[in-house]
């Protein structure tokens, strides 16, 4: 009889402010490992999207829930969809870094969103990236973790990804502002706010070559996968 070796597939929690590169490292990661990537953020942003253009006010709490409950996702190889609408670039920009902020405030809209999240993240084989996958969505996720860099770095990344495409994104400063103030949101929310999971390994970017991050996730990963 053929002996396969079992290779546990894990969940990989990934959390961090924005622009600490959890897209890019999340992304590297999961192609390296054949798993799925989740960005949660994403879809926080594409339910306040679908709500926008739907004349649902962001701030109207159940409904808003029910906005969430109805999304049809579609969370491909970077595509984002909701409902059939390609929403890749429309949900990136510093109108929607602010709407998706506010909706992320909405405990209702998180329970809905959460709940999906862990059923895409079930079978585990998945690298999911968001602020609170370690600490809420997935607090047994076999690893986790902690992306951060200095405001300045966080800022100049964010204003030099194409994805984030604006003539406003272009100017470092206002860019910094727009960060300092949604970090500020995210980690003094009541609901589930940005926080570093007491068992999450920190890495601090800040100069750290992309590859060189992703080759320290791997080896965690790979240190994991071996000892479960
Ligand atoms: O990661 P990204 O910047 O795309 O996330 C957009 C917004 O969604 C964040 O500012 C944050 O408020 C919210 N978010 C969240 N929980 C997650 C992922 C994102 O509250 N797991």
């Amino acid at each position: 009889m053929l002996h396969c070796p079992i290779v546990k597939r894990l969940v990989v929690a990934v959390d961090g402010p924005s622009g600490a590169g959890k897209g890019t490292v999340a992304r590297a990661v999961a192609r390296a490992l054949g798993y799925r990537h989740i960005d949660t953020g994403a879809m926080y942003r594409a339910v306040a999207w679908r709500a926008l253009h739907t004349g649902v006010a962001l701030d109207a709490t159940s409904e808003m829930a029910a906005v969430a409950a109805r999304a049809g996702f579609d969370l491909g190889d970077g595509v984002i969809a909701i409902d059939g609408h390609d929403v890749t670039s429309a949900i990136r920009t510093p109108d929607m870094d602010k709407a998706a902020a506010l909706v992320a405030r909405n405990a209702a809209v998180r329970d809905v969103l959460v709940a999906r999240q862990r059923a895409l993240g079930a079978e585990g084989g998945v690298v999911m990236e968001g602020r609170d996958i370690g600490t809420v969505v997935f607090p047994q996720a076999e690893l986790k973790i902690y992306l951060d860099a200095s405001q300045e770095e966080r800022a100049r990344r964010r204003a030099a990804d194409p994805a984030h495409t604006s003539s406003r994104t272009s100017d470092v400063a206002h860019v910094a502002q727009d960060l300092a103030a949604r970090d500020k949101s995210d980690s003094t929310r009541s609901v589930a706010p940005l926080a570093q999971a007491a068992d999450a390994v920190y890495i601090d970017t800040t100069g750290v070559p992309v590859d060189d991050v992703v080759a320290r996730v791997l080896a965690l990963v790979h240190e994991k996968a071996g000892a479960a």
